[in-house]
């Protein structure tokens, strides 16, 4: 475990199905209708009146974030955003990135959620290098808390034993681990 400012930020190899928080995030598409990876595994998990409250919401642009309960799923919420399709680093996908994680932890503010888990966006289909991808994702979720002093825990949950070891490289070059 790990602590910044007042919020525990936990790194965890597993299945983002399983976890027990207040919201799960999903890296979903365009047209929040489905899809493969963590999107398909949270769909299959929560069951249907996930994909009937998306189709009401009727899409979400890359970089925003939506929200709907969480079926089946121990999590209360699933919060769906949109990571940037990875091309040559030069379509501005840092920022939209960036603001797929900096704008899921604001919608967890708004629903006064406490406790939240993040997949590793846009690094599946999407093609993000995965390093890069885990610095944004660590330094937006920092930067959230520096500026609005919100959110108890943050899970960044790895697919993959190779992300999960990244992702403790990355945290432990920027804080002290605990415990
Ligand atoms: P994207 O389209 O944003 O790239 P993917 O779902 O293809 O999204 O992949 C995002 C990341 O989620 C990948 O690193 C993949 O290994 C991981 N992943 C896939 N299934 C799960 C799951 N059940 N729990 C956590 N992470 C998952």
């Amino acid at each position: 475990m790990y602590v910044y400012k007042k919020a525990k930020l936990n790194i965890i190899q597993g299945d983002i199905t399983k976890m027990e928080v207040d919201a799960v995030v999903n890296a979903a598409n365009n047209t929040l209708l489905g899809g493969g990876g963590v999107d398909g595994a949270i769909h299959r998990a929560g069951g249907p009146t996930i994909l009937e409250q998306c189709k009401k919401i009727g899409g979400c642009p890359t970089g925003e974030a939506r929200i709907t309960t969480a079926g089946n799923m121990p999590s209360k919420y699933v919060i769906h955003t949109v990571g940037p399709v990875y091309k040559d680093g030069r379509k501005g996908e840092t920022k939209l990135l960036y603001n797929a994680y900096y704008n899921s932890m604001k919608l967890a503010k708004e629903y006064n959620l406490k406790t939240i888990a993040f997949p590793a966006i846009s690094t599946g289909v999407y093609n993000y290098p995965k390093l890069e991808a885990g610095q944004i994702a660590t330094k937006a979720v920092m930067d959230f808390i520096d500026k609005e002093d919100y959110i108890e825990e943050v899970n960044f949950v790895l697919f993959s034993e190779d992300n999960y070891l990244l992702y403790k490289k990355i945290l432990d070059e920027k804080l002290n681990e605990l415990e």
